[in-house]
């Protein structure tokens, strides 16, 4: 940011960080990203300040490399206080609920698709958004092959599996590309599985946060209906405190927490069924009543949750009376109920902090 202070809007008014333009930093090893956003008309006359931007960022040690991209889709975000501007997305979706978490591999994924799937045994319309653009899992775990149909090629019609339609970025991209993120950036990509994707009608759409960055939850709750957001995370007290970052970000644009869900919470023995807490235990449970958040449930770490997700049958399809199934129900159950009693949406007051 203080690098991209020297870069000046040829317009006038000041440098292009003052101005509100430069969002989305990604910055993976020396691999860096970021966008620019810009008044549509002006898109093609600013190539020469996207360059600027670029060169002086590749200036900086340890920069292996530099993406920015033009953004043409909203007017920057000022600093005060301010009620969503842009356009409701998803009109026929009656809830949104993100699933996230502090930080990578605490189980995100495979919780959000368990309990997507639990919600729609549970008689509902439920859709899966994978919006973890680095690292796209559903592919993976609804065993999907295939790449979304677009009769029309604007709409894209997300993909039906397990009773689930289901949307991710990794359809679009094969397995092994690197998720660099060139072209629109993750606000952009995350923006367009919501604007371009042809949800139709859904009591539930179950979102799959990207971890860290607090854009993608911003983004996420100017636009849709966002009802909650559920924050996924291990035992350990190093988990936990990302926990509480991921919970964070959610409140500081003004997002309900629904609650935190304990995973990998402890470990039954397939051979003896004794049970082990690995990584101790009831720490979420602990720690969500210190912030005072609901504590949803816990789902034990588990060979069977493991290889029915890695193998593109998640658990509660592949053997849906398992105890583990069951677990995801209860969760999925609370989650609903709540649902209910809020009417689905949450009121959309947003401060942007
Ligand atoms: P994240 O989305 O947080 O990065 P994933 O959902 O991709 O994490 O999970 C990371 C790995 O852990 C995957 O191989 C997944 O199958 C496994 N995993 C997730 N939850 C459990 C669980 N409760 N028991 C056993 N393995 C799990």
């Amino acid at each position: 940011m203080e690098t991209l202070r020297a870069i000046r809007d040829p317009a006038g008014g000041g440098d292009i960080v003052a101005l509100g333009m430069v969002s989305g930093i990604v910055v993976r090893g020396g691999n860096v990203g970021f966008t620019i956003e810009v008044d549509p008309a002006r898109g093609p006359a600013l190539e020469p300040l996207r360059k600027a931007a670029e060169e002086a960022v590749r200036k900086l040690p340890g920069v292996l490399s530099v993406t920015a991209v033009l953004t043409a889709h909203r007017a920057p975000v000022p600093e005060t206080p301010r009620r969503p501007a842009g356009p409701a997305y998803l009109p026929g979706v009656t809830s949104v609920i993100a699933v996230a978490s502090g930080k990578g591999g605490v189980g995100k994924s495979t919780t959000a698709v368990n309990l997507a799937l639990a919600l729609a045994a549970g008689g509902r319309a439920v859709g899966i958004l994978d919006a973890d653009i680095f690292g796209p899992s559903l592919p993976t775990m609804m065993g999907i092959r295939r790449r979304p149909a677009s009769p029309d090629g604007k709409k894209i019609i997300p993909i039906d599996q397990h009773g689930l339609r289901c949307m991710s970025i990794g359809f679009m991209v094969p397995e092994e590309t690197p998720m660099i993120w060139r072209g629109p950036m993750v606000m952009g990509a995350l923006e367009q599985m919501l604007r371009d994707v042809e949800w139709g009608t859904l009591d539930v759409l179950v979102v799959d946060m990207p971890p860290g960055t607090g854009d993608a939850q911003l983004t996420l709750s100017q636009r849709v209906p966002l009802a909650g957001a559920v924050i996924v995370s291990t035992p350990q007290d190093l988990a936990l405190i990302d926990a509480r970052r991921g919970l964070n970000m959610f409140r500081k644009v003004d997002v309900p927490v629904l609650g935190i869900i304990e995973n990998m919470s402890y470990f039954i023995c397939p051979h003896c069924g004794g049970r082990s807490d690995i990584f101790t235990h009831g720490g979420a449970r602990k720690e969500a009543e210190r912030l005072g958040v609901e504590f949803l449930g816990e789902i034990p770490l588990d060979m069977a949750i493991r290889e029915t997700a890695d193998g593109g049958t998640p658990i509660v399809i592949a053997a849906p009376d398992s105890p583990q199934a069951k677990a995801y129900a209860a969760i999925a159950e609370r989650i609903g109920a709540r649902l209910a009693a809020d009417g689905g949406r949450a009121a959309p007051r947003i401060v942007v902090q």
